[in-house]
């Protein structure tokens, strides 16, 4: 199976996906680099290497997902990999949380995540193979100003172990990631003085780069972690220590 792997990734035009992305191309993956920007996709499509491609694909719209996968069944037969990582937040404290910001986080962040595992998950099923990383978050405990995200990554933590539970007999595992505090546009947006509290919190003393999560991922995607399932893995630097 080494270096002969078909991975798809999700929101991989930029932060921790453009760096799963690009970490599991240098191991030899053909990655399938799926953004809504399909720009951003196919740039970091380029970066990993000719037999990378770019996809624009929204992942909370299911028809559109099944579509996608079944052309990628087509095309390569199998598909070996699949990390979800596409997130979006919408912070607001609960009495201002408005029924997009409830929706939309939910749309991409829990039911996105369950589009493609379903799609996928039924070749790897199928192939006897398979190994599938959901990038959930250590807000999935609890977080204030995040019920729709925390909500959602809880959900994640929740799919995933089922699916492991479900598709263990066919040697596809299935582990949760869920970083800490981590260097990518989504926590450049914060205001300044909510970085610093976020920042005091690493007992590792700084933030998280998108390849310190890449490189736990690598590992998870590879054969050696053939006997790894159903596990939620943090990697904060201690963050919830
Ligand atoms: P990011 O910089 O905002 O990147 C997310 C990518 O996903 C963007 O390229 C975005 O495209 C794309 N995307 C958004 N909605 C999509 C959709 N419906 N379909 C397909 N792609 C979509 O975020 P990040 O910080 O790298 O976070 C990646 C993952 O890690 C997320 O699941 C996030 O919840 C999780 N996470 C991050 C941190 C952190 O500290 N950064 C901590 C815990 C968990 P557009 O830019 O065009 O919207």
């Amino acid at each position: 199976m080494q270096n002969k792997r078909i991975s798809i990734v999700t929101g991989a035009g930029r932060g921790i996906g453009a760096g799963i992305a690009t970490r599991l191309a240098m191991r030899g993956d053909s990655v399938i680099c799926v953004d809504i920007d399909v720009q951003a996709a196919e740039a970091i499509a380029a970066e990993c290497g000719e037999r990378s491609i770019g996809i624009g694909l929204d992942v909370s719209d299911s028809a559109a997902v099944n579509t996608f996968v079944a052309d990628l069944i087509d095309r390569y037969s199998q598909i070996d990999v699949l990390v979800n990582n596409a997130g979006i937040n919408r912070d607001a404290m609960l009495h201002k949380m408005t029924d997009e910001a409830w929706e939309s986080v939910i749309a991409v962040d829990l039911t996105g995540v369950f589009n493609l595992c379903r799609a996928v998950g039924a070749q790897m099923r199928t192939a006897s193979y398979g190994r599938i990383v959901n990038v959930a978050s250590a807000s999935w405990m609890g977080n204030i100003g995040q019920t729709n995200y925390a909500a959602a990554k809880a959900g994640v933590v929740g799919l995933t172990r089922s699916i492991a539970k479900e598709l263990a007999f066919k040697q596809v595992t299935a582990n949760a990631v869920c970083p800490g505090f981590i260097l990518t546009e989504m926590t450049k947006a914060m205001p300044p003085q909510l970085f610093d509290v976020q920042l005091a919190k690493i007992p590792l003393g700084r933030p998280g780069e998108p390849s310190d999560v890449a490189k736990v991922i690598d590992f998870l995607t590879s054969d050696d972690a053939a006997y790894v399932t159903g596990e939620v893995i943090n990697v904060g630097g201690g963050y919830k220590l």
